[in-house]
């Protein structure tokens, strides 16, 4: 058993690349085989690019008020205390809202050493859809 306190490593900031606005990534942790996971906090207005992940992926939001976006679908609210499941392949983006801030947990197994595939940025005109 170990027990790992908080700040035994530092908070790093999400890429440009695949990130817009100000995201913070606490507590990545990975396990002996191959799941991963880490706490993301999106300012408010941030959110990740569009992406997919090839085993699908797991988010369990800690606070504030957030929005989750799916290709042809609409964009939805996720607060704490929901599990949001993506599934394999399905193109997606999440984070916080306009005026509020999110945190969530996320949670993913890798397949062949991968998480994620990144793609294109999430418009303003697509995360206020
Ligand atoms: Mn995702």
């Amino acid at each position: 058993m170990k027990i790992t306190p908080p700040g035994s490593t530092p908070s790093t900031q999400g890429a440009p690349e695949y990130f817009t606005g100000d995201v913070r990534i606490d507590c990545p942790f990975c396990g002996s085989g191959n799941l991963s996971a880490a706490t993301v906090t999106f300012e408010p207005g941030a959110r990740t690019a569009w992406h997919t992940h090839p085993l699908g992926q797991t988010l369990l939001v800690t606070s504030g008020l957030g929005w989750v976006g799916y290709e042809g679908g609409r964009v939805q609210e996720i607060r704490p205390g929901d599990i949001v499941w993506i599934e394999p392949g399905e193109k997606h983006w999440h984070g916080a809202s306009k005026d509020c801030a999110m945190s969530h947990v996320a949670i993913v197994e890798m397949k062949d050493g991968k998480a994620t595939d990144w793609m294109e940025h999430v418009t303003d005109a697509e995360y206020r859809a």
